[in-house]
């Protein structure tokens, strides 16, 4: 790649790099990661990573997967940050790549702490987080000064599998336009449940954006009330996020993205 003028940091050997690599079209990835991808000896990196983004790798760096694909057994946190900081007193430099951005829903707070822990010297570069560039794909601000001040992500989905219980949706509910949910389409009925009982409207304008910015990207307008019938009738799956607000409605003017 011609950048000339760029300078970019040192990937020392011991550290760790914290990156994101955005939500699947390779060409959103960083100046900054794609640098780290070529300057690596070893990249762990995440179920939602596309294989072209590890193709941009030296082709010298050890790849390693760590996560829930195609049936294979998920690795667990714990054994991820201690392969990180294994890795690291090897003197690697080690590329740790998540989908997305890494501190956004990606357990990279868990990965920083532990190598704090074992003096391990980090960087963390962020990626375009899903719930940000999915929903430029499918044509739906995050924002517009004439729907919402404000916009809130959450996840709908704890660890344990549930749907988080330190989520206030009542507050949520009367305060927040706009709610990007992560990992929603699981409990998508109890979260629709939770926020009409907290006074949303049936009508209000719901977006499901399945796979996003891939080529099989796929867009569902739906309402809060008919969002779950129309989620199975759909058949789109997940990834997904979920948009409930106001500005949903931009997507039938301003849907650009068409996959074939
Ligand atoms: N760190 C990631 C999020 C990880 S949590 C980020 O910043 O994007 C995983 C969730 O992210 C998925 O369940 C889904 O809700 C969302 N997600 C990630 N990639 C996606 C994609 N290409 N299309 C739609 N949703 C996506």
């Amino acid at each position: 790649m011609n950048t000339p003028d760029l300078i970019f940091p040192e990937f020392h050997p011991g550290s760790v790099w914290l990156a994101g690599a955005g939500p699947g079209d390779p060409t959103l990835l960083t100046l900054a990661v794609h640098h780290g991808l070529q300057k690596a000896d070893v990249i762990v990196y995440d179920a939602l990573v596309d294989e072209r983004i590890l193709g941009l790798a030296n082709p010298a760096a050890i790849q390693e997967y760590a996560g829930k694909r195609g049936g294979r057994p998920s690795t667990d946190q714990t054994d991820i940050s201690q392969k990180l900081v294994s890795l690291a007193q090897e003197n690697k430099r080690v590329l740790r790549l998540k989908g997305g951005d890494p501190m956004v829903f990606g357990r990279g707070p868990q990965e920083c702490e532990t190598l704090i822990a074992a003096g391990i010297s980090f960087r963390i570069l962020p990626g375009i987080t899903a719930g940000i560039g999915g929903l430029a794909y499918a044509g739906i601000p995050v924002t517009s000064r004439d729907t919402n001040a404000a916009v809130t992500f959450i996840t709908g989905h704890t660890a344990g599998g549930d749907i988080p219980d330190d989520v206030d949706w009542e507050s949520l509910s009367k305060g927040s336009p706009t709610l990007v949910i992560y990992m929603g389409s699981k409990h998508l009925g109890r979260i629709r449940d939770r926020l009409i009982a907290a006074g949303r409207m049936g009508a209000e304008p719901v977006a499901l954006i399945s796979k996003a910015t891939t080529e099989d990207q796929k867009t569902v307008v739906t309402t809060l009330e008919q969002c779950t019938e129309d989620l199975s009738r759909s058949g789109v799956k997940a990834p997904m996020i979920i948009v409930i607000g106001p500005t949903v409605t931009y997507h039938e003017a301003f849907s650009w993205f068409c996959p074939s």
